[in-house]
């Protein structure tokens, strides 16, 4: 007897727009009934279906594709930028990490940055923390007051529904871990020479605010997940599944394009190469 299919982890990871998420709801080590001893060969044929994709997108030059990842610290956006975009050709696909504004990006207001870094038509582009940083931290730490920032989210909606009308497909991931899992990871970062890097001493000022960030981050997820520009929870307590359910999603996304290689604009019927 063949199992049946699972549902697609599209629709159940999406937020549908107007649901008011409460992450204690959702569990972060969640698998959806993926199995770790499969999900290699699952992640591989995952990664395949994308390079395939993006090679048409690329020759096609007709959608702009952008990624945004956020999360709390240590909840892999780095570590799914580099396990599930190896599957990109790099020339079609631009990587941008957002820190702290430079005195000049603070000059403009805080789309400006933004809006200069989103892709190109036949492009993929990667948002490493993104415009909802300007909800999240700017709002956790009181750097702009209420008043500023309570407005940022219908704002954010309407700059993506200015993307989004004009041909963007906006794809919005969410890692979830638990705290457990954050202090784990923080610890080895501590204890693995290799990891002290990604470690600093402000990360541990973060985590006490966790709850203020969980606040944070379910009103973004409540209020900015939209029919056009979607987010997803994704369960990141297990590396494995996180990064089968982001190929998955962005796969079936692309594929939902259809992008096509296009005809050769000269005729070429009577070509002989000599
Ligand atoms: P990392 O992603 O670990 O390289 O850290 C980047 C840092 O930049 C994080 O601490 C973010 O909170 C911070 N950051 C990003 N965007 C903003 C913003 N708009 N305002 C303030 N801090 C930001
Ligand atoms: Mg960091």
């Amino acid at each position: 007897m063949s199992a049946a299919k699972p549902r697609a982890l599209r629709d159940l990871l999406r937020v549908p727009p107007g649901e008011r998420v409460r992450l204690a709801d959702r569990d972060p080590g969640e698998t959806h009934g993926r199995e770790k001893k499969t999900a290699v060969d699952e992640l591989a044929l995952g990664l395949e279906r994308l390079t395939s994709l993006q090679d048409r997108l690329w020759a096609e030059q007709e959608h702009p594709v952008l990624i945004v990842l956020q999360g709390i610290d240590a909840a892999g956006k780095d570590g799914s930028v580099r396990h599930v975009m190896t599957a990109f050709n790099p020339m079609g696909c631009t990587v941008t990490s957002f820190k702290v504004p430079t005195p000049v990006e603070l000059a403009h207001d805080y789309l400006w940055r933004v809006h200069q870094r989103v892709p190109a038509k036949g492009e993929i582009g990667i948002f490493n923390r993104s415009h909802y940083e300007d909800v999240l931290v700017v709002r956790v730490h009181d750097i702009v007051p209420k008043a500023v920032w309570s407005k940022r989210f219908d704002q954010i909606n309407a700059f993506e529904e200015l993307l989004t009308s004009t041909g963007t497909t906006i794809v919005k991931l969410f890692l979830w871990i638990d705290k457990d899992e954050q202090r784990e990871r923080f610890q080895a970062r501590l204890d693995e020479p290799d990891k002290r890097w990604k470690f600093r001493l402000g990360d541990l000022d973060e985590r006490k605010r966790w709850d203020d960030y969980v606040e944070a981050f379910e009103d973004v997820l409540s209020r900015c997940s939209t029919e056009q520009a979607p987010w997803y929870v994704i369960p990141s307590n297990k590396k494995w599944f996180r990064n089968l359910a982001i190929a998955d999603i962005l796969a079936d996304t692309l594929e939902s394009l259809d992008p096509q290689y296009p005809p050769s604009t000269e005729d070429l019927s009577n070509v002989v190469i000599e």
